[in-house]
């Protein structure tokens, strides 16, 4: 709770909607490693809201973010830090988190982002077992929708939506512009 507090102050009412559910809730976990899953199931990238995939790395957005357009760059490999990944994909995601913002400031225009690796449970990493680099889109203020959406379904059609939004930027733009 301390790193939310921190990191996104407006979250906590919606932390507490939730009844204290864990930061990966159960059904995500239960088959596993989800991220490991989307990785495995190319099949259903647009249902799992996996924006982009590169022979390294998995784009996809957050279904419990700290706000609108929250996405998660993942690698495809299972490792708990940044010391298991070589330099090929260390390099890939930071130029997958600059792709993500340009893509996210043409569809809702942040005026910053937080970029953030959480380490380890103590850190507030919710999966701890597979790393990935949160882009968190940031206003003054933060007076977006999170603050004043509570209902879970009407957040879940918002992020479709915003997904939709990413992917038709992506191929106007030809993003990712990572180097296969
Ligand atoms: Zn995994």
């Amino acid at each position: 709770m301390q790193n939310d507090n921190l990191w996104a102050p407006w979250r906590i009412g919606y932390l507490q909607s939730l009844e204290k559910e864990p930061p990966i809730p159960a059904k995500e976990m239960e088959e596993g490693c989800f991220l490991c899953r989307y990785w495995n199931d190319p099949a259903h990238d647009a249902e799992n809201l996996v924006l982009w995939r590169t022979s390294r790395a998995l784009v996809l957005m957050n279904r419990f973010p700290y706000t609108g357009g929250h996405l998660l760059i993942a690698p495809a490999d299972h490792v708990a830090d940044l010391h298991g990944l070589g330099p090929a994909t260390l390099l890939e995601m930071i130029l997958l988190a600059r792709d993500a913002q340009t893509a996210l400031t043409e569809a809702i225009a942040p005026q910053g982002f937080n970029l953030g690796i959480n380490i380890r449970r103590c850190a507030g990493a919710g999966l701890p077992g597979h790393v990935h680099l949160h882009v968190v889109p940031r206003w003054d203020g933060d007076t977006n929708f999170m603050t004043t959406v509570s209902h879970v379904r009407v957040i879940s059609q918002a992020l479709e939506e915003l997904f939709g939004q990413l992917a038709e930027i992506s191929r106007k733009h030809n993003l990712p512009t990572v180097p296969e």
